[in-house]
């Protein structure tokens, strides 16, 4: 199916601001709460909100098989069992709705009140209700600082991160959306000289800046998803800062892993963009080797040039961006996430969310974590309004950005933002 609403030449007759992440090239998936606190799906061009729960009670999807309560929901996970051809029809049927030389919904000032929201009108909710979430640790250049910083710098990379798209079970139920304050967590961490675990609230309060994508109903428990179909099971992406206390993360993840210094919080920017709309964004990932095991083995460019920042803002301060990096740095592909999440027979459901491990760039200025750029804390940054941040205060305010560019469009995912609050 030609995928039409990617037309770069393609406007709207909404207004689009110079720069916005939301042209007519994006529409992407989120779920919010109307001016008269309806709950429903909606989509986005520019800074309009888009009630599509309404404009399908006003028949606009006639012809496109989609049960009456679609997008009446709280969340999208119905919408994306559905599948591709499904997400396809609609994402669509949308652009062309919102065609500039469309007339229909243009021209139809009762219809237009019932559909249409400025952002300042709604609440953005979590889009999906997530059942489980796994996060992976698939940026190389990340997996050898923290080798280097947590062990040992000689073999910072252990023998299977080259051969397994590494990761590990999180935890959804503090998957929160952008906007949401988190509060600093409590915890015990490496013992002193007396031998006693200290405790109390975690001092080294890190961002973890990654993406995460979320898919449909993949696979029947037992069975597994081929690497070549693996892209047709992912409905689209976000941003995810997966929040980490690194002096609780130290002292409890051997020997199984990380536990408490991860699952406080993990914020998601609220629009799912979709694999579909990245797709003028396609590009080759690093080189692989060793080549992977055959069922890892990915022929075409199965990475995306997606620009990513991670800013700090102090309270009443200016935003500092504090690391530039890309999702294109990631070593193992998405598809090569979900083939070997289920190559065991592992089944994966519809709105389950694959974060990607934090992303960091070859450089010092990509790096994706604190932990990283400030090598534990050794070099500290300096930010305008002359302070220094280790790691991140209470009432400091991370943000994370990512778009697309080239000459034609841009598409971005809005803000994944997160204020820090004191310990309780
Ligand atoms: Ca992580």
């Amino acid at each position: 199916m030609p995928l039409t609403a990617n037309d770069p030449t393609r406007k709207s007759w909404l207004d689009v601001p110079a720069n916005s992440d939301f042209p007519i090239q994006n529409i992407p998936f989120g779920v919010f709460l109307t001016r008269d606190d309806v709950i429903t799906i909606g989509t986005r061009i520019g800074d309009t909100a888009i009630d599509l729960g309404a404009m399908h009670q006003l028949g606009y999807f006639k012809g496109i098989d989609l049960t009456d309560d679609l997008f009446l929901q709280d969340s999208l996970n119905d919408f994306i069992a559905d599948g591709r051809k499904t997400w396809r029809l609609v994402r669509n049927r949308i652009s062309d709705i919102f065609l500039h030389t469309s007339p229909g919904l243009r021209d139809d000032q009762e219809h237009r009140k019932k559909v249409l929201f400025s952002m300042e009108e709604i609440e953005m909710q979590l889009p999906v209700d997530v059942g489980d979430y796994t996060d992976f640790y698939a940026s190389k250049e990340h997996a050898t600082n923290v080798g280097s910083l947590f062990r040992d710098p000689e073999n910072a990379l252990l023998p299977n991160w080259l051969r397994i798209p590494i990761g590990y079970h999180g935890r959804s139920s503090s998957i929160v959306p952008s906007g949401t304050p988190v509060r600093r967590p409590i915890g015990q961490t490496k013992p002193g000289e007396d031998g006693i675990p200290g405790f109390g609230p975690s001092k080294l309060l890190d961002f973890e800046l990654e993406m995460a994508f979320i898919t449909t109903a993949t696979n029947d428990l037992g069975k597994r998803v081929p690497i070549e179909e693996a892209e047709e099971n992912i409905f689209g992406l976000v941003l995810f800062n997966d929040w980490s206390a690194r002096d609780i993360q130290a002292w409890e993840y051997v020997p199984l892993g990380p536990f408490l210094g991860k699952n406080f919080a993990s914020t998601i920017s609220p629009w799912i963009v979709t694999l579909d709309a990245l797709e003028p964004f396609r590009t080759a990932g690093p080189v692989q080797d060793p080549e992977p095991l055959p069922y890892l083995q990915q022929s075409d460019a199965k990475n995306f040039d997606i620009h990513l920042q991670a800013i700090i803002q102090p309270e009443n301060g200016a935003e500092n961006i504090v690391a530039n990096s890309n999702f294109k740095y990631m070593y193992w592909s998405m598809s090569q996430q979900l083939a070997h999440h289920t190559v065991n027979g592992c089944n994966v459901r519809s709105g389950d969310m694959m974060g990607s491990g934090t992303i960091s760039g070859p450089t010092k200025d990509s790096y994706g974590s604190m932990l990283e750029l400030t090598w534990r804390g050794q070099n500290p940054l300096q930010l305008s309004d002359g302070s220094e941040r280790k790691f991140i205060n209470d009432d400091d305010t991370v943000i994370l950005r990512g778009f697309c560019k080239n000459e034609d469009v841009r598409i971005g995912f809005g803000d994944c933002s997160g204020k820090v609050l004191p310990a309780n």
